[in-house]
């Protein structure tokens, strides 16, 4: 994956969340989950536990930096979420780190969210003008107030989350802890993932018996819940509430919207885990046929195939495996250094890239190499990508991508808002090979991933391909227009 570009200004919150009902405190399997799903967001964490009063624990940097022993164990109580979140360097700040918990007439709330709410602006201008006050520019600090009002009328948490959903459009995978329940509530089109599990009996079981439940998990991805030594029950589905105690759940439907599925076709890309399942498809597996599509697609006469780590690792093993090439690893990665998309500063990220990855010189010397990752956004690191390769003696470097081009910003839950920074925007394919200064290039159609993915038509969000998004996009076809002059 080719850096994220920048953004500033805005709040915004592509994160995971994770929340866990069980029958003895919950912040150490918390902290488990969340390290699980680390990956959707370096920036910040935090920690909510409710034990006859909420407390929360929240800091910048990575879940093993801001949670010891000692902070775990201040957090009591046998309900509580974590989170973990990135944002851009204008909203690098504590404030905005989740939970955001406020108080309301049933006593104090907690949420997380993964997502991207695109009428919060509206929303924050009424409750504003009915005398609630906000401490953040957040989209998700609007959802919790909008909660809380509702709330003191509705008295039923579930009945006040149904009249929030029929108000806020976007994306968003919600986890809430309300008193000694938690609400897990995902958006009626399905937007980001959210996954429901039980966790083993070792998390409170009361009869001993190795079969008995020892509590429940929602999740951002699948993983966290097997982290715990749990095992996924299924999918929170599309405009689903859960709500879920220490000793069961019990799902809600809502009619908030009548809206057609549209799952974030990037989760299967890029973000999610590989390891990961996604409304029953395995990430993997669906990077693999992605790899199998692109191959079928735009083959090319070469001597080996080179993943851009880790990201392009099962799609290039499905395109090697298709033209029964080889796959060698050509290029090697630092492990102790993190993702570049999700550093904060285009500057942290460019320095990130040079010590990320490295050239085997003795897989690349002399060969006609194909370079596979899943996407190109920016367009920086695969120009300094395939001019490693030719400095360790490649003959040619041909590069092909799992994912079309990124050519229109994502407004629901993913960092990248605006066209000037993606090369897709504004380039053509030819374009962008000489940028980057490949000898090919070549990306996967649109029709193509959709069959990897293999979910029916109509049901996947593709907007940052097409510019055409499952929901209105407030100001979208203004800023559309700017680009053109
Ligand atoms: S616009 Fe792209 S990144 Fe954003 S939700 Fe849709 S598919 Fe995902």
């Amino acid at each position: 994956m080719d850096g994220l570009p920048d953004r500033s200004g805005l709040a915004q919150d592509k994160c995971g969340v994770a929340g866990i009902a069980a029958e003895r405190d919950v912040a150490p399997a918390l902290y488990q989950a969340m390290r699980a799903i680390q990956h959707r967001g370096q920036e910040s964490a935090g920690i909510a536990t409710f034990d006859d009063g909420l407390q929360t624990i929240k800091g910048m940097g990575l879940v093993e930096n801001i949670f010891q022993a000692k902070e775990l164990e201040q957090l009591t109580g046998r309900v509580g979420l974590g989170h973990t979140r990135y944002s851009t360097a204008g909203t690098s700040r504590l404030e905005n780190a989740h939970p955001v918990c406020v108080s309301s007439a049933e006593g104090s709330i907690a949420l997380g969210h993964n997502g991207e709410i695109v009428n919060a602006d509206g929303i924050r201008e009424d409750l504003q003008e009915s005398g609630w006050a906000f401490i953040t520019d957040n989209d998700s600090e609007v959802i919790v107030r909008l909660f809380a009002n509702e709330l003191s009328d509705a008295k039923s948490p579930v009945r006040a989350m149904r009249r929030v959903m029929r108000q806020i459009v976007g994306a968003y995978s919600l986890v809430l802890v309300v008193g000694e329940r938690i609400l897990a509530v995902r958006d009626p089109r399905g937007i980001k993932p959210l996954a429901l599990g039980k966790l083993p009996a070792a998390y409170g079981g009361q009869n001993g018996s190795e079969s008995e439940v020892g509590g429940y998990a929602v999740a951002s991805e699948t993983v966290a819940i097997e982290a715990l030594g749990g095992e996924p029950i299924r999918d929170v589905k599309p405009g689903e509430i859960v709500e879920i105690t220490p000793g069961g759940y019990e799902g809600h439907m809502t009619n908030a919207q009548s809206a057609d599925l549209a799952h974030c076709q990037f989760e299967y890309v890029y973000f999610s885990r590989a390891d990961s399942r996604i409304d029953d498809r395995e990430v993997y597996d669906v990077r693999v046929g992605i790899g199998e599509q692109l191959a079928n697609e735009s083959p090319v006469d070469a001597d080996i195939v080179v993943p851009v780590p880790d990201s392009g690792r099962s799609h290039a093993l499905g395109f090697a495996r298709q033209l029964d090439l080889p796959m060698a690893e050509g290029l090697m990665k630092n492990r102790y250094v993190h993702r570049t998309f999700i550093m904060p500063s285009q500057e942290e990220r460019a320095s990130g890239v040079n010590i990320k990855l490295n050239p085997v010189q003795s897989v690349v010397e002399g060969n006609r190499v194909v370079l596979v990752d899943d996407s190109i956004v920016r367009g920086t690191t695969m120009g300094q990508l395939t001019d490693m390769l030719r400095e360790a003696g490649a003959e040619e470097v041909h590069v092909r991508i799992g994912c079309p081009p990124i050519q229109a910003p994502c407004y629901l839950g993913i960092d990248m808002k605006t066209r000037e920074e993606l090369i897709a925007a504004d380039k053509s394919v030819e374009e962008i090979r000489d940028t980057i200064g490949a000898d090919s290039l070549a990306y996967v159609s649109i029709p193509g991933l959709k069959r990897a993915i293999g979910k029916p038509e109509g049901s996947l969000c593709t907007g940052c391909l097409t510019g055409r998004y499952p929901v209105d996009i407030p100001g979208e076809e203004h800023r559309k227009q700017e680009t053109l002059f």
